[in-house]
């Protein structure tokens, strides 16, 4: 039986796991599965708990619709009536504008106004800001033959002007990516926008169009097939629902297919950290070999194997067998961020909460981030009278508020929810998770050096890497990159498939 070892639990391992089992099971071929994860839980960064009546994320809080990895995957695992939309009320957020919350303009997609009188009217930009905005409608393209790689922030400077960088722009992509758009790629990260202006020229007669279309005047996007689902989506007993329901199925996918004849297994086992790699045999001659040594000191053998792991823990386990792949994944910068929940009493908030939150530009200056209305964008989030908040803190432009204490990060939180939403109370209580080195930063040059990395894996019999690192950190993302690891896995295990297919 060949042998396939997954190290990482969170969710990119457990979709690869899941996959490959899925792969065996379709196939009938046998296979002999163990996911390795160094921490006491599976679901890695994916963790919600409950407390009080209250259902908080630490992590992740939904998913995007729009890509279909993750609501496919859902529906097989059989949780499509777990699936849930964001409130049918109140679907806006804010940007903060000189200490005060300011509705998004209705139509404006992250950069710039897919309709023109909402964001005419809107106090988020000067008169001064908007004219230089509307000068996209006359500017050239960009000559792109031989150019440099821009960045997130030259590019919206160049179509959009400053204003749009600092007052939408920056703390829209940095909610997303917590990254300094001065060094995010676009290409990496938003390539819808360099393709807008390929087609149309000008961003905002390109949203302009979009938003005519009928699934984005309705506000929902269109899944794979079957129902369509609101922009976002999470799971009546969050996001953790996911991953619990992988792990059960990964390992009682074992007893279905041994019941089937098929005799295929697959394990997890947790408090298993991986520290050293070894491939035996590489040249191929004789069947290559991979020694994975854990913690405690056992040593498994593997045909193949995937590390759904950060690239800076890739690079670690990786140094020994390739020196080159591995100076590739440490040049991955991850920044740190972390999540505060506050749950509070209903009447100690004056704010009327009509959003889902709100985003905070670096130049407001700050403590969070963006603030999401978590009981207003889910329902079941919070018992009748109760509210929950969930606050982000740090990431690629305020690092040090890391280094913080519990306690200041709490008093900085309170004094930015006092000022930007009037709550003097106390919250009933609170939960902070730190999330150290967590997001993967997709800074200038990111789709060469993953491609670089991609002609060194393709060089190591039976080796795949996946995980939020290389093609996108949204989960739907990290369940694509998982799948297609799975798939190149179990193409490598069968013996007319020699060669690994490029992803
Ligand atoms: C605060 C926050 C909010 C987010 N919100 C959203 C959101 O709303 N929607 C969305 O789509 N995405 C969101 N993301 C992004 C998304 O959650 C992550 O990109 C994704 O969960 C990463 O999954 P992963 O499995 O690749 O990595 P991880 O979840 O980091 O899992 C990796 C696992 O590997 C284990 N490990 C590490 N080293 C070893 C070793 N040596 N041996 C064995 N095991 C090891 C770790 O313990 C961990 O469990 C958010 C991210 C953060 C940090």
């Amino acid at each position: 039986m060949k042998r396939v070892v997954i190290i990482g639990g969170g969710i990119t391992g457990l979709a690869a796991a899941h996959r490959v089992l899925e792969r065996c099971h379709e196939s009938g071929r046998q296979v002999d599965l163990t996911l390795l994860e160094a921490s006491g839980r599976v679901g890695g960064i994916v963790q919600t708990h409950e407390r009080d009546g209250f259902l908080l994320e630490s992590g992740p809080d939904s998913f995007i619709s729009e890509k279909p990895a993750a609501l496919e995957l859902a529906r097989r695992l059989g949780l499509e009536t777990n699936l849930i939309e964001t409130s049918d009320n109140h679907r806006r957020s804010f940007v903060v504008r000189r200490g005060r919350l300011r509705p998004v303009p209705r139509g404006f997609h992250l950069l710039a106004p897919g309709e023109l009188w909402p964001f005419v009217k809107s106090d988020i930009f000067s008169w001064r800001g908007k004219a230089r905005m509307a000068m996209d409608l006359v500017l050239p393209r960009r000559n792109t033959n031989g150019a440099a790689e821009e960045s997130l922030a030259d590019f919206v400077r160049r179509r959009l002007g400053s204003e749009a960088l600092e007052r939408m722009a920056q703390p829209m992509i940095g909610g997303i990516y917590t990254a300094d758009p001065e060094k995010l790629s676009l290409r990496a990260t938003m390539p819808r926008f360099l393709e807008m202006e390929h087609e149309h020229r000008s961003l905002i007669r390109a949203l302009r169009k979009q938003s005519r279309s009928p699934i984005v005047r309705e506000g929902v996007a269109a899944g794979t097939s079957g129902a369509r689902y609101s922009l976002f989506l999470s799971f009546d007993r969050g996001m953790q629902l996911f991953t619990d329901k992988l792990a059960e199925r990964i390992s009682g996918l074992k007893f279905k297919l041994m019941a089937d004849g098929a005799q295929s297994a697959g394990s997890i086992r947790v408090n298993t950290a991986v520290e050293a790699l070894a491939l035996e045999n590489p040249d191929g001659r004789m069947q290559p070999t991979w020694t994975i040594r854990t913690r405690r000191g056992e040593t498994l053998a593997a045909d193949a194997l995937c590390l759904a792991l950060p690239a800076y823990a890739c690079a670690e386990l990786l140094g020994t067998v390739d020196e080159q792949l591995a100076t590739e994944l440490d040049g991955i910068s991850c920044a740190s961020s972390a999540t505060l929940n506050l749950a509070y009493k209903r009447d100690d908030i004056p704010h009327p909460l009509d959003g889902f939150g709100f985003v905070v530009p670096f130049i407001e200056n700050r403590s969070i981030i963006a603030c999401t209305f978590s009981s207003v964008k889910f329902t079941g989030r919070a018992p009748g009278g109760r509210v929950l908040l969930r606050s982000f803190i740090g990431g690629a432009l305020q690092p040090k508020m890391l280094d913080l204490t519990e306690a200041a990060l709490l008093a900085r939180v309170r004094n930015d929810l006092r000022d930007l939403l009037g709550i003097e109370a106390a919250p009933l209580f609170t939960e902070l998770q730190k999330w150290d080195r967590s997001m993967p930063q997709y800074h200038v040059g990111h789709l060469d050096r993953v491609r670089r990395m991609q002609e060194r894996v393709n060089s190591l019999p039976g080796l795949a890497l996946a995980g939020n690192a290389f093609s996108g950190p949204g989960l739907p993302d990290c369940i694509r990159s998982g799948e297609a690891a799975a798939d190149e896995i179990v193409a490598s295990l069968t013996p007319s498939i020699s060669s690994k297919p490029s992803r």
